[in-house]
């Protein structure tokens, strides 16, 4: 790390200044209710602000505290989940509940590192909550916070290694004021959101820009380095839309236990040809109603769906499976692909409203009053880099 020509004062009251004047008014941003700000932050990891903001607002209304979510059963907590994916979040979030609950007495614990240990809850959530919730001096490190960093001081070694992320947080913790550290995490996290962007960060707009080492040698999209290309695998996948003659579509749900635990799907194979061989001696004879990209982790799926049409009220004696009107499959929790294709099917139903209608209605509304957008696409890519790992879908 090259040695920096300015103070850690003097950097981090620029960047408080600028986050009182410019911070986005959001809605857990009233609150130092550690358990609002915990859902603020699992529902943030991998998902737009604006996506997030109506989502949020439901679930405070449905479980106003930890105490409220953790009597209620997982499933209510996956419908209110339903559109926002990466489940194993909420199932994570209510089962920490629980434990909260049961093992603290439904006292949040007020540290990072008792936090850390609470399922779903990762190195950063914990930092988050600790900081902004009880003032605990500790930092935040997520992509939006390595890419500040490597920029500001221009760090050459790849964010890969562990030893570069460790440096990192170091780093972001000797940043912070004894006083409300949170905010300048939060200040942070903020500039990394809405000016630090990875391919075009707006500089000319940056409160750091004059302590900015990769500014100053106009190589900004140089950091952070990486050692390792991302390299996707292909998978392509078959699903069948099967509708019957009420406006009713075959679903199935999933195994508890597996990835997709609790979520209800399209029946799904993984070739055309188990697909025909299932439906076949019930006569049925699909068409390509869709195609479907799409991209989680290291994988590039391309989900082929068929659809087809059964006037018997059961399908091939499925376990797990039932029929559910289209106009109700808004409130049904689907991983994200399948999602899409209940969104398509939503194309002919138009009573069924799902929210992420409410997300862009809110999301055009902060950008005319704030006169920018929020997260742009390069940026909600980047943030994958140290959120709390092991999400799906
Ligand atoms: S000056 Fe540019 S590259 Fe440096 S932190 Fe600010 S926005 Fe990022």
């Amino acid at each position: 790390m090259k040695k920096p020509f300015f103070s850690h004062r003097a950097l981090r009251l620029k960047l408080l200044m600028w986050y009182f004047r410019e911070k986005r008014d959001l809605p857990w941003r009233h609150t130092r209710d550690p358990y609002k700000i915990w859902v603020s932050e699992i529902m943030l990891q991998q998902t737009q602000v604006a996506t997030v903001i109506p989502y949020y607002e439901r679930w405070l209304k449905t479980f106003p505290s930890l105490a409220v979510l953790a009597r209620a059963p997982l499933s209510r907590a996956l419908e209110l989940w339903a559109g926002l994916g990466y489940y194993r979040r909420v199932r994570m979030l209510h089962r920490a509940a629980q434990h909260v609950q049961k093992k603290f007495l439904g006292r949040i614990p007020q540290t990072a590192e008792v936090l850390k240990k609470l399922p779903g809850i990762g190195r950063y959530t914990a930092g988050a909550i600790a900081s902004i919730a009880f003032d605990e001096k500790t930092p935040v490190l997520d992509g939006n916070v390595i890419r500040i960093l490597t920029r500001i001081f221009a760090i050459p070694q790849s964010v890969d290694q562990p030893r570069t992320l460790e440096k990192l947080w170091v780093i972001a913790g000797s940043l912070l004021p004894d006083k409300k550290p949170g905010d300048l995490n939060q200040a942070l996290m903020e500039l990394g959101a809405t000016v630090c962007f990875p391919l075009t960060p707006q500089c000319a707009q940056c409160p750091v820009r004059k302590n900015c080492l990769a500014h100053r040698k106009g190589n900004e999209r140089f950091y952070p380095v990486r050692s390792q290309k991302n390299s996707y695998k292909k998978l392509r996948m078959v699903a069948l839309v099967l509708r019957n003659g009420r406006s009713g579509v075959w679903l199935e749900k999933q195994p508890e236990q597996g990835r997709w635990g609790g979520l209800w799907m399209f029946p799904f194979w993984t070739h055309k040809k188990e697909m025909l061989s299932a439906i076949n001696p019930l006569g049925l004879r699909p068409r390509l109603f869709l195609k479907i990209q799409h991209v989680f982790t290291k994988y590039r799926i391309t989900l082929e769906v068929y659809e087809s049409r059964f006037e018997k009220r059961r399908f091939l004696k499925r376990p797990r499976g039932k029929w559910h009107s289209i106009k109700r499959l808004a409130g049904v929790a689907f991983p994200s692909p399948h999602r899409k294709i209940a969104l398509a099917l939503e194309k002919n139903h138009p009573r069924t409203s799902f929210p992420q209608k409410r997300a862009s209605t809110v999301r055009r509304k902060i950008s005319r009053k704030r006169g920018r957008g929020l997260d742009s696409p390069e940026n909600i890519a980047s943030k994958t880099a140290v959120t709390d790992p092991g999400i799906y879908f």
